[in-house]
C-alpha cells in the first residue's frame, strides 16, 4: 500500500534481467561479442525508456536515480545558462520532491535567485503567479508531473507552453507520474525530464534524463566526468542489470497501461469510498479530477497517523505518513503544510498509494483494519 516509496519488480523484469546477472555479464564498452551484447542490450532499453514518454532514444540518458537526474539537470542547466550570461533566477515549486528542493538551496548559496511558488489547497499551482514571476534573469522553471504526496498532477501542458513562449527551458520531475498518466514529452514541451526506475517496477539505483537535444544539447553539461560512456555526458561503467530492468519495465508499462490503470483506478476508488465512511476522514489535496490515480492522502481527525501506521505495520500493512523520504523526519510533511493544513491536520494525515498488484480483498482488510485502529486509537485518547 505504499507503491509511491517503491514498487515490486515486476516477474518479466526479474526474468529479463537473470542473463545480464549470470552469462551475459559482459561491460558494455568491450569489443568482443559478451560486451556488444550488454550494449545492445543497454540500446533496446532505451529505445523503451523513449517510447513510454513519446521521443527518440538518442534523447535518454540512464542515471543512478531521479535524485541524481534532478541534481544533475539542475545545476549543470542553471551554472550554463548563468556562464552564457541568461541571468541567474529559477522558479519552481514549494511542494517538490526535497532532490530538487535542496538542490534548489544549494544553487541559492551558490549565487542564484529561486521563487518557489505556493500551491492551492489542491496542490496546483496557478499559472499567472508563474507568469508574475518570470523576469528578464528567469534561466529555468523546474514543476513536478505529480506530486508524490497528494498525487496532485499539475496543469504541465500550460507550463511548457509558457516556458516556449518565454525561450525559458522547463524541467519536469515524472518520477511519480511515468507508466501512470500518459506523459508525451514533445507534444507538450517538456525539455528535460526525470525519473527513477523502481516506481514502474524496475530497480532501485536506475534513472533517466531525457533532454530536448536539438534546443538545449549544449545546457545540459557533463556532471560525472571520466570514461564518457552515455555519450560523454555521464561517465561510469553502466549499470547494465539495472538498466536492462528498467528498460523491461518501461516496455511492460507502456503496453500494459490500458489494463494497469483500470484495475488501479478502480482499487483507489473503492478503498477511498470505504475509507471516507469513517467519521472525521477528510481526503487532502486534490479531486480526483486533479489526482494521481494511485493515490490516496486522507486524515482522520483527532488520531495520530504515525500511531496508525504502526498498528497498521504490525498487521503487515505498509503505509507512509507524510512521505516516505520524509519518515525519519519528525517536522510536519511541507506538501501539507503548502497546501494549507495545520501542523496537526498533517500529523493526522496517511499515505495510500496502490499497484495493479494490489486486490479487492487487499483493499477491504486495509478498510477495516484502518476503521478498527481509527476507533481504538480514538478510544485511547
Ligand atoms: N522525485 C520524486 C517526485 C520522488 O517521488 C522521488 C522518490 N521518492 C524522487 C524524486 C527521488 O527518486 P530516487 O530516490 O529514486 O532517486
Amino acid at each position: 500500500m505504499d507503491n509511491a516509496a517503491t514498487a515490486p519488480i515486476e516477474p518479466d523484469v526479474y526474468e529479463a534481467t537473470l542473463p545480464f546477472l549470470f552469462e551475459k555479464f559482459g561491460n558494455p564498452s568491450g569489443l568482443y561479442p559478451l560486451g556488444v551484447e550488454a550494449r545492445r542490450a543497454i540500446d533496446d532499453a532505451r529505445h523503451y525508456v523513449a517510447d513510454l514518454i513519446g521521443t527518440k532514444a538518442d534523447r535518454i540518458f540512464f542515471t543512478s536515480g531521479a535524485t541524481e537526474s534532478n541534481n544533475w539537470v539542475l545545476k549543470t542547466v542553471a551554472a550554463e545558462m548563468k556562464n552564457m550570461g541568461r541571468g541567474n533566477h529559477i522558479i519552481t515549486t514549494q511542494i517538490e520532491h526535497k532532490s530538487v528542493l535542496n538542490t534548489c538551496h544549494y544553487l541559492e548559496r551558490n549565487g542564484f535567485r529561486v521563487t518557489y511558488l505556493p500551491v492551492n489547497k489542491k496542490g496546483l499551482i496557478s499559472i499567472t503567479d508563474l507568469i508574475d514571476s518570470i523576469d528578464e534573469e528567469t534561466i529555468l522553471v523546474s514543476v513536478m508531473f505529480a506530486n508524490n504526496e497528494i498525487g496532485t498532477i499539475e496543469p504541465i501542458c500550460s507550463i511548457g507552453n509558457i516556458c516556449q513562449r518565454y525561450n525559458i527551458p522547463f524541467h519536469c520531475d515524472a518520477t511519480q507520474a511515468l507508466g501512470k498518466t500518459i506523459i508525451n514529452v514533445e507534444s507538450i514541451d517538456i525539455d528535460f525530464l526525470t525519473a527513477s526506475a523502481h516506481k514502474i517496477g524496475g530497480l532501485k539505483g536506475c534513472g533517466m534524463v531525457y533532454c530536448n537535444l536539438p534546443k538545449y544539447k549544449d545546457y545540459l553539461k557533463t556532471y560525472i566526468h571520466g570514461g564518457l560512456q552515455e555519450r560523454g555526458f555521464r561517465s561510469g561503467t553502466e549499470n547494465v542489470v539495472g538498466i536492462v530492468a528498467f528498460g523491461e519495465a518501461a516496455r511492460l508499462a507502456n503496453e500494459d497501461k490500458c489494463n494497469r490503470n483500470a484495475i488501479v483506478r478502480f482499487l483507489r476508488n473503492y478503498l477511498l469510498d470505504n475509507l471516507l465512511q469513517i467519521e472525521g476522514a477528510e481526503l487532502n489535496g486534490p479531486s480526483l479530477e486533479h489526482r494521481l490515480l494511485n493515490n490516496i492522502n486522507i486524515r482522520f481527525k483527532g488520531v495520530s497517523g504515525t500511531a496508525l501506521q504502526g498498528l497498521l505495520a504490525e498487521k503487515g500493512i505498509c503505509v507512509s505518513v507524510g512521505s516516505a523520504c520524509n519518515n525519519g523526519d519528525a517536522t510536519a510533511s511541507h506538501v501539507l503544510k503548502a497546501i494549507g493544513l495545520t501542523d496537526e491536520e498533517s500529523r493526522e494525515s496517511i499515505r495510500i498509494t496502490l499497484s495493479h498488484h494490489n486486490t479487492v480483498d487487499e483493499c477491504c482488510e486495509v478498510a477495516d483494519s484502518i476503521k478498527h485502529f481509527v476507533k481504538l486509537l480514538r478510544e485511547a485518547c
